[in-house]
C-alpha cells in the first residue's frame, strides 16, 4: 500500500471512529463486487463494535447473491437526515449511488473507496485504486490494514466480489495480488462450491428465458468485431424475468471468436436504454461510454443513453464502429 493510501485510510478510520451514524452503500444496479464489498465491510465494522452502522442499496439484490452471510441487514430503504458519513463502495459517480433515493445534503462526509479508472473523486476522502481487480479485493486490504480479524463469512463476501469482477479469475484485472488473496481467503476456510453453484450455477429458467430471448436479437457488425443485443421490457415481461436478469447476457455475446466489442441495450423504462459495453483485447470501452456520461473500467463499461431502443443502438453503434477500426 502506498503513502498516500496509507494516509487516506487513517482519515477514513478516524473518521468512522468518530462518528455514530455510518451508511455503508454502492451503486444501483447492484453486482457481486458492490454486494459482497458493502457487506464485508458491513460485517466488519458491525463485529468491531461499530454497531450504529446501515447498510444500503437502493435495488433489488440479484437472486443469486442472496446466500452471502448477512445479506438481511442490507436495506432498501434508509432515513438520510440521521447518516453523517456515507461510505460508497464501488461507484465510479454520485449518480450510480442512486442520488434520488438518497438525500445527500444532510451528510457530512462521504467517502469513496472503488476501483473504477473513471471515478469522478466525488468524495471528501476518496480512496481510489484502478489496479485493484474489484473492491472486493480493496475492502480486504483495508481490512487487514485495519487489523481486523477476517472471519468465514467476511471471507465468503469478498471472495464472491472479487470473483465476480474478475470473471472467475479470468480477466486481466487478475493480478499476483488478487491470487495471493484469493488464497488467503481459502485458508480462512471459505465454502468456494458453495459460492461457485449460487455465482454461476444457479441461473433461474426466466433468466435463461430471458438470455435465448435476447440472442435471438443479436446483430453482428464490422465483420464479426462488433456484436450486439437487446433486452425490451416486453421481453422481459414475456419471460416473467427481471432488469438483473440481463446482466450476464453480454458475456455470451463477447466469448464469440472474433468479437472485440459486445454491446447490450436494455429498456428500462420509456426512452431510458441502459448500455453495457464489454471489450477483449484493444478497444477501450470506458472512452466509449464515457461519451454519453457512463464510464467503468478499460474492458467493461456502461452508460445510459436517453432515447428510444433504435435510436440508442444507432447513436452506441456509431461509436462503437469508430473505436474498432
Ligand atoms: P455493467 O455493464 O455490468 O452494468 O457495468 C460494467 C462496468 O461499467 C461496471 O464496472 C460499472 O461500474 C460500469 N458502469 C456501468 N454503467 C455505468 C454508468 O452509467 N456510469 C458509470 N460511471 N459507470 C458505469
Ligand atoms: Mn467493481
Amino acid at each position: 500500500m502506498n503513502n498516500n493510501r496509507e494516509m487516506l485510510l487513517r482519515e477514513v478510520l478516524s473518521v468512522i471512529a468518530h462518528n455514530n451514524n455510518i451508511c455503508i452503500t454502492s451503486h444501483i444496479n447492484p453486482d457481486g463486487d458492490s454486494i459482497g464489498s458493502v457487506l464485508a465491510l458491513g460485517l466488519a465494522l458491525r463485529r468491531n463494535g461499530y454497531d450504529n452502522i446501515t447498510l444500503f442499496i437502493p435495488d433489488e439484490i440479484p437472486k443469486n447473491l442472496l446466500f452471502l452471510p448477512g445479506v438481511d441487514l442490507i436495506k432498501k430503504e434508509i432515513t438520510a437526515e440521521k447518516i453523517q458519513t456515507l461510505i460508497a463502495l464501488d461507484c465510479g459517480d454520485l449518480e450510480r449511488i442512486g442520488i434520488n433515493k438518497i438525500s445527500l445534503s444532510s451528510i457530512d462526509t462521504i467517502i469513496n473507496i472503488d476501483h473504477h479508472i473513471t471515478n469522478t473523486s466525488f468524495g471528501n476522502i476518496n480512496i481510489i485504486n484502478p489496479d485493484s481487480s474489484s473492491t472486493g479485493e480493496m475492502i480486504y486490504e483495508i481490512l487487514k490494514f485495519m487489523k481486523v480479524e477476517i472471519d468465514r463469512d467476511i471471507a465468503t463476501s469478498i471472495y464472491a466480489a472479487i470473483s465476480s469482477d474478475t470473471g472467475s479469475f479470468k480477466y486481466d484485472n487478475t493480478s499476483p495480488i488478487t491470487h495471493i488473496i484469493a488464497s488467503n481467503l481459502l485458508s480462512i476456510g471459505i465454502d468456494i462450491n458453495e459460492i461457485n453453484i449460487n455465482l454461476y450455477q444457479s441461473r433461474s429458467i426466466e433468466k435463461t428465458n430471458l438470455l435465448i430471448a435476447s440472442l435471438n436479437t443479436m446483430e453482428i457488425f464490422k465483420e464479426g468485431r462488433i456484436a450486439l443485443v437487446i433486452v425490451t421490457r416486453e421481453m422481459i415481461k414475456s419471460c416473467n424475468a427481471t432488469i438483473s436478469d440481463a446482466d450476464t447476457i453480454i458475456d455470451f455475446i463477447r466469448d464469440i471468436d472474433g468479437v472485440e466489442v459486445a454491446c447490450i441495450l436494455k429498456e428500462v423504462e420509456d426512452n431510458v436504454i441502459k448500455v453495457g459495453l464489454r471489450s477483449k483485447n484493444y478497444v477501450d470501452v470506458s472512452i466509449i461510454a464515457k461519451c454519453f456520461n457512463g464510464g467503468g473500467h478499460m474492458k467493461a463499461s456502461g452508460c445510459t443513453i436517453h432515447s428510444s431502443i433504435e435510436q440508442g443502438k444507432l447513436l452506441i453503434l456509431k461509436e462503437i464502429e469508430n473505436s474498432v477500426g
